[in-house]
């Protein structure tokens, strides 16, 4: 199948990215001579099993773990799951989870049905943020309590790319005995993260998020850490999570957290400028634009913003004319046209949620793209804005 995505410009990485060439040329002997089972005794499948623990390494040294902390799963929302059902059932006593008003569904949800999935009545502390986007440390102290059993909150939001001060966080949860997780699927890859002096307990990673396939993530366990199996069945990643592995993807993902480590200064300056540049050029050519999120405290390649009575839907249409390639909220909630919860969390205004794009860039952007999505938009919006009835009300 041809997608022509050559022609497509694409502003949707935090949606899922392109595969890497050098990770599919990585993954391909994984996928063709070399398919023996990790576990077997024999040599073929034992050099299979030196791939996974290569990759091990390599995703270890992106983050400053120790590749005994690195637990292959499924995706990020089987990494977040994990950690925070783990905790759950290991301090069965401790009924409250802290988390935050702007998580990604797969840990909000989990913690919307974590009653009926573990049979316990729990409280849910859903910290709110402030109208960019951050969140409040008093507010956070003060909802620590005797019964707590894990905090979980993001380190980068998918929709803003705002980012919380979770190693701080940590810190706080540590010495009150709390486990704490971080959702980092959005962070890993885009911004440096060193674990080794840090208090954070589990961090999820997915990695089709980095340029590697979709279908596999991780989850970090720090060496110590109580940890119950989401999993079981099989003594793969050392009894921690059963099944057979998903070698091709795992070497995939090693690979691609080499080259994120080796891109990662690219990524904070060629990428952010692009960044900056797209988001400088929507906000002063087009009237009433608004940017959502923290003005620096955010990823490099992020910039979520709202044209003031539109709808994001119509825009993305018009932007999919030109194979300009975005999302209007989390693209887990497209396709439902109740605005965005983290945009309503920062309490921005229904008309302006409403018209919220988010571009997400990565390395293989260029300026020309940037230049051109600049071309177009302020005539997407202006014609839209004409054939708005909220439009004209509001400029009467
Ligand atoms: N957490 C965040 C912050 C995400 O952005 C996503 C995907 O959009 C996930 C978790 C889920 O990851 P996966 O698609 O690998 O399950």
């Amino acid at each position: 199948m041809n997608c022509g995505s050559d022609k497509v410009i694409y502003m949707d990485n935090n949606a899922t990215t392109r595969v890497a060439p050098e990770v599919v040329d990585a993954m391909m002997p994984f996928l063709t001579d070399c398919y023996g089972n990790p576990s077997s005794m024999h040599t073929f499948g034992g050099q299979v099993g030196r791939a996974i623990n290569e990759a091990r390494a390599a995703i270890a040294e992106l983050i400053g773990a120790d590749p005994e902390e690195i637990v292959f799963t499924s995706c990020g929302t089987e990494s977040d799951s994990t950690a925070i059902l783990s905790a759950l059932q290991t301090y069965p006593e401790k009924r409250h989870v802290v988390t935050t008003r702007v998580e990604h569904p797969a840990v909000k949800n989990l913690c919307e049905n974590l009653d009926g999935l573990t049979g316990h009545k729990h409280r849910i502390t859903r910290l709110p943020v402030e109208a960019d986007g951050t969140l409040s440390m008093d507010q956070y102290r003060e909802s620590l309590g005797e019964d707590t059993a894990i905090v979980s909150v993001m380190w980068a939001n998918n929709e803003t790319g705002v980012i919380f001060p979770v190693e701080e966080m940590a810190a706080i949860a540590r010495e009150r005995g709390i486990l704490f997780h971080t959702d980092a699927v959005q962070a890993v890859g885009k911004i440096p993260i060193n674990l080794k002096d840090s208090c954070i307990d589990f961090l999820s990673i997915s990695g089709h998020k980095l340029h590697a396939p979709k279908g596999i993530g991780v989850l970090y366990i720090r060496k110590g850490t109580p940890f119950i199996p989401f999993l079981n069945g099989g003594h793969q990643e050392h009894g921690r999570r059963g099944g057979t592995e998903n070698v091709a993807s795992i070497v995939g993902l090693g690979e691609a957290c080499r080259l994120a480590a080796a891109k990662m200064t690219e990524e904070n300056t060629r990428v952010r400028a692009l960044r900056d540049k797209l988001e400088t050029g929507l906000l002063t050519k087009i009237p009433r634009a608004l940017l959502n999120g923290h003005k620096t405290e955010r990823l490099p390649n992020t910039a979520n913003i709202s044209f003031e009575y539109v709808e994001g839907e119509a825009i993305l249409l018009h932007m999919n004319r030109y194979q300009i390639c975005a999302s209007s909220g989390s693209a887990c909630t497209s396709g439902s046209l109740e605005p965005s919860h983290v945009l309503r969390a920062m309490g921005v205004p229904f008309t302006a949620a409403h018209g919220s794009i988010r571009f997400s860039l990565s390395i293989y952007n260029s300026e020309a793209e940037v230049d051109f999505v600049l071309d177009k938009m302020p005539a997407i919006i202006e014609n839209l804005r004409a054939m708005s009835p909220f439009w004209s009300e509001a400029n009467k």
